[in-house]
């Protein structure tokens, strides 16, 4: 029977050691349904080997009591292939190359063990949202000084942040330095000390100091001073404008004012007068009786 007719898949997730040997594989050793090197082996009562894996893949769609050998056809019945614990051994002494080609060889059996060291493997990076293969040797470099998902403490206020939303926290961090708003000379100033700033900034907006008074002017201290000083005439008409305004309020309070006075004089007598009326009345009833 030709040997392609009973291969039933090379990339099937079955089947032996898929490593790099430091001598050619010998022919006993080779899996007749994968190519590789025995992986748990097998041996069925016609005398052929094959990976446990291999030939179960082989029989996948058969009954366990009527499998059959893949090289001959041959029957074989349930419990009647046996490990091959030789073969097994003879393969794991053979002497192997790491894949990551590294300086490392040594036999098979101890090549996981060389690989869960070898500087040269990749493992994931272990920053949360970062799955990126590193090489073992340069891994913790890459957690704590690349990566863009590293954790960082902020060099202002000592907050944790990723370090891919660097920009996003430093445009909100309340203890970063930042240039006035208002562009005068003074840079390095803490973000939540910037309104207390405002209150001496030479380039701050202030109102004019009559403001109350209706003055609508607005402008820089240096500029305020000066307006102050020119529009002396100005502030006065305001304020005496407002004065105006002020006591004719004040008159017509005190108008109305003395007129409630008066009512409640007015209501007083009356209500005296009611007494005496009534007190009179009783005075009169008394006399009758
Ligand atoms: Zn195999
Ligand atoms: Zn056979
Ligand atoms: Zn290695
Ligand atoms: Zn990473
Ligand atoms: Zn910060
Ligand atoms: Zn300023
Ligand atoms: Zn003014």
């Amino acid at each position: 029977m030709a040997r392609s007719q009973l291969v039933i898949s090379r990339t099937s997730p079955h089947g032996g050691h898929p490593v790099d040997f430091c001598s050619p594989l010998a022919d006993e050793y080779v899996c007749y349904v994968c190519f590789l090197a025995f992986k748990d082996p097998i041996q069925t009562p016609c005398g052929h080997q094959f990976c446990r894996s291999c030939f179960e893949y082989c029989n996948r769609s058969k009954n366990r009591n009527c499998m059959e050998c893949p090289i001959d056809r041959q029957v074989v019945p349930y419990g009647q292939m046996h490990k091959d614990k030789n073969i097994e051994l003879k393969v794991l002494s053979l002497h192997v190359k790491c894949k990551n080609f590294c300086d490392w060889t040594g036999e098979l059996r101890f090549l996981q063990e060389h690989l869960n060291v070898c500087p040269l493997d990749f493992l994931d990076c272990t920053n949360e949202g970062c799955r990126t293969p590193i090489r073992r040797k340069n891994l913790g470099k890459h957690v704590s000084q690349e990566c863009h998902n590293r954790i960082l403490s902020c060099v202002f206020c000592t907050e944790n942040y990723v370090y891919k939303d660097k920009e996003k926290h430093l445009a909100v961090c309340m203890s970063m330095h930042v240039e006035c708003v208002n562009g005068c000379a003074t840079k390095y100033i803490k973000r939540d000390q910037m309104a207390l700033h405002q209150q001496y900034c030479p380039m701050a907006t202030l109102p004019c100091r009559y403001e109350d008074v209706g003055c609508l002017f607005k402008g820089t201290k240096q500029m305020r001073d000066i307006h102050e000083v020119t529009s002396v005439q100005d502030h006065l008409s305001l304020a005496m404008d407002q004065l105006k305004v002020q006591s004719e309020k004040t008159e017509s309070a005190i108008e109305k004012k003395s007129a409630i006075l008066k009512l409640n004089k007015d209501v007083e007598f009356q209500y005296g007068q009611k007494r005496i009326t009534i007190k009179s009345w009783r005075m009169q009833e008394q006399m009758i009786m």
